[in-house]
């Protein structure tokens, strides 16, 4: 989770600088600006590398045992994600089964937001507290309210596996402030977590606001990993053993 900025491949026409200076002394955007902008909005949301292509049209339910319920979700996540308007609540995501698709659905949910222009940030529960701690080194770049500020006034913030870590002082303290202060500023937050919100190990403060802000979704208590393991086999068999059907173990 880097907040640093992106400054590679200059272009030619504007010296890297994305302004031109038109005849009539006028400034307007070089047409750079457009990829680059998107580039920006991209490497600062952070979606996770195997996510970034992750849409709607390729969210897969048929890796799922249970299509009718991992449908009506998709489709609700969906809408949630077209219809959405900054100060919209959030979403609580959550299911025992590790390997269940919820980083997934919530980087699709990501993606379709992007793609509309929502300033997105998705980070780990345990990365946001790593860039904390990295914070008060002092070799740190930057000051840690720079980075709670960046966390608090982005649009949307997707905290994923949120409720992993032993719920010392600190953490509540950093997590409920990062919480109450995205509340007040109307800010969204999406949460994926293998906890319901009952047991979550952080304090009631935290749990109470988010039981006000989010919708909560009981998502698949299925791991799609296992599926994705058969279907590695056949993969293999497809690639790489040309028609070979026979027992090949
Ligand atoms: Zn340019």
């Amino acid at each position: 989770m880097m907040i640093s900025q992106n400054t590679t491949a200059r272009c030619a026409k504007c010296n890297g600088t994305f302004w031109i200076i038109t005849e009539t002394g006028v400034a307007r955007r070089c047409d750079c600006w457009e990829k680059e902008r998107q580039n920006r909005t991209l490497k600062f949301a952070s979606i996770p590398e195997k996510y970034k292509a992750a849409t709607f049209q390729n969210f897969d339910i048929g890796v799922y045992a249970n299509k009718g319920v991992a449908e009506k979700i998709k489709k609700m996540c969906e809408m949630y994600a077209e219809e959405f308007e900054p100060g919209n609540k959030g979403l609580y995501i959550h299911s025992q089964t590790k390997g269940s698709g919820k980083t997934r659905i919530a980087a699709t949910i990501c993606n379709k937001l992007i793609e509309k222009k929502v300033l997105v940030k998705f980070a780990t529960s345990s990365s946001i507290l790593e860039e904390i701690k990295k914070t008060w080194q002092k070799t740190s770049e930057y000051a840690e309210s720079v980075l709670i500020d960046k966390l608090i006034m982005v649009d949307v913030l997707v905290i994923d596996d949120f409720g992993t870590e032993k719920p010392k002082d600190w953490i509540n303290d950093k997590f409920y402030y990062i919480i109450n202060e995205r509340y007040i500023n109307s800010k969204t937050t999406i949460y994926t977590s293998n906890y319901k919100l009952s047991e979550l190990d952080y304090d009631d403060r935290i749990t109470n606001r988010l039981k006000e802000v989010c919708y909560q979704i009981p998502f698949l208590e299925e791991s799609i990993r296992e599926k994705q393991a058969t279907n590695n086999i056949e993969e293999f068999k497809t690639l790489y053993l040309n028609g070979n059907k026979g027992d090949w173990r």
